[in-house]
């Protein structure tokens, strides 16, 4: 992509950011507990005695938990390391009642990863993931119900999290956004995290940092905690880079801190000094064994991986003939892929695809619907696009159709022959269209004669109008061409 550089009047700059995301695992029980995970829930009813920090519970390990960090592993080109273990890293929060969070920390389940992101001009870059390790959530404060007091919901409490790690390879606002998508998209695939940020189940911390443009000096950087759209998170880079940037140029220093970005000011806001990893004192949680996983473990999960969106959308582009951004847009859902799948099964893929990106797309837009909730099915798009391949319908025939495919759900066969709008291709009733439109037309076939050769045009259009839509309009072109040069 165009070199993201930001330039002041006294100088260039470049933008250096590495993203941190904590995405909830999908699995129906806590990490190290067997409380539901259940989202929105009556406050601390999915909480058992583990989760509330009560003495002498012990966690046990989730294997689901490790099955799909495994396959999220996978999912980012990373190496999957047969030994990792648990540590305890302590520090207060009202909603934390053990005061310390299981996490891992020197050795992560997941180690160094890779993932490509497609960027708008066309191009693609390789992200690096430093690393990715499970841990438990916090419970939720809920600070908006009273004037006077916090609440505190330890549903959350417990809930396994996955932390991607990325190397600080984002050089744009932009990377960072495709690269959030990315990963949405990546886990969603997978079912292993359903990658809401709205709901806080993908949370996404922000480290940005400047440098004099060409040099590859790593300067102090700070930390937005939590962004929760991909949106804020682009605007949070922006944002901080001009204040990093004011402030070298005024001879200041930028100390390493942790901040918040505010959505309603576009602004970061300091919230701490930054902690270091000594400040927690981290130590090997003594209630866990380390975690040993065999290959052949490792390789049954890798023979249940399914085909992820890059390959996908290779495929599509390479035995269908797609162009790379109508399968970039078609594979970033499964659904939309899956969907895509089943229309073109035995048909043009490339009109299918057409048909999506065009008015169906348009059609779910204007009424607000998921692909999964269409009121025109995958098999029917595909028998429409198959109508208009086999000229029984026109184009601007097929549009009739669609409409009405959209409001009933009807299939299009069944549209087409109840109310007569197939294409007519019967010479012999085209002609006598024609005839009578030449008829009732003389001057116009006159001035035809004496040079005005692109009255043939308006003829054409004469004899569709007449026909309803319905005459084909290559045969109708040939023989009134035919007849005004007899
Ligand atoms: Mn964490």
């Amino acid at each position: 992509m165009a070199e993201y550089i930001i330039t002041t009047d006294k100088g260039q700059w470049e933008v250096v950011v590495g993203l941190e995301i904590h995405c909830q695992i999908i699995s129906q029980s806590k990490i190290f507990s067997g409380a539901s995970t259940e989202f929105g829930d009556e406050p601390n009813t999915n909480v058992s005695f583990i989760d509330a920090g009560m003495p002498g519970m012990l966690p046990v390990l989730n294997q689901e938990c490790v099955h799909q960090a495994v396959k999220t592993g996978l999912g980012l080109n990373a190496k999957i390391n047969k030994y990792s273990e648990f540590s305890r890293k302590n520090y207060f929060y009202a909603d934390m009642p053990t005061d310390y969070q299981i996490t891992q920390f020197r050795y992560p389940i997941v180690g160094e990863g890779k993932v490509d992101i497609d960027l708008s001009d066309g191009t693609t870059k390789t992200i690096g993931i430093e690393r990715m390790h499970i841990e438990q959530d916090a419970g939720k404060s809920i600070h908006d119900l009273s004037p006077t007091k916090s609440y505190i919901d330890l549903n959350r409490a417990g809930v396994g999290l996955m932390e991607i790690v990325t190397k600080p390879d984002f050089r744009a606002p932009e990377e960072a956004g495709a690269f959030l998508r990315k990963l949405r998209s990546i886990l969603r695939y997978l079912g292993t995290c359903d990658g809401n940020m709205d709901e806080g189940s993908m949370r996404c911390d922000v480290n940005v940092s400047v440098r004099p443009y060409g040099s590859d000096e790593l300067r102090t950087r700070c930390e937005m905690k939590n962004v929760n759209s991909v949106k804020f998170v682009m605007q949070a880079i922006e944002n901080e880079a001009k204040r990093h940037i004011e402030v070298y140029e005024n001879g200041g220093i930028i100390e390493q801190e942790t901040r918040q970005f505010d959505p309603t000011t576009g602004l970061t806001k300091v919230m701490r000094k930054k902690e270091f990893a000594h400040d927690y004192r981290y130590f090997p949680e003594p209630d866990l064994p380390p975690l040993i996983l065999s290959d052949e473990y490792i390789n049954s999960v890798r023979n249940e991986m399914i085909e992820l969106p890059d390959a996908k959308k290779q495929r599509f582009i390479e035995t269908l003939g797609l162009t790379p951004y109508d399968a970039m847009v078609l594979c970033e859902n499964k659904e939309t892929a899956d969907f895509f799948e089943q229309a073109t099964a035995g048909h043009d893929a490339k009109k299918v695809a057409n048909w999506m990106m065009g008015d169906f797309f348009a059609m779910l837009n204007k009424k607000r619907l998921d692909i999964t909730q269409s009121p025109i099915s995958a098999e029917n798009l595909g028998a429409l696009v198959e109508l208009i391949s086999k000229d029984v319908i026109s184009g601007k025939i097929a549009k009739d159709v669609f409409e009405i495919m959209a409001q009933t759900g009807e299939n299009p066969e069944k549209i087409v022959e109840e109310r007569g709008l197939k294409q007519v291709t019967d010479t012999g009733a085209i002609e006598s269209i024609i005839d009578a439109v030449i008829a009732a037309n003389q001057d116009n076939v006159a001035a035809y004669k004496n040079g005005k050769t692109n009255l043939a045009g308006w003829f054409v259009g004469q004899v569709i109008k007449q026909s309803q839509g319905k005459a084909n309009p290559a045969i109708v072109n040939k023989i009134v061409r035919e007849k005004l040069d007899s």
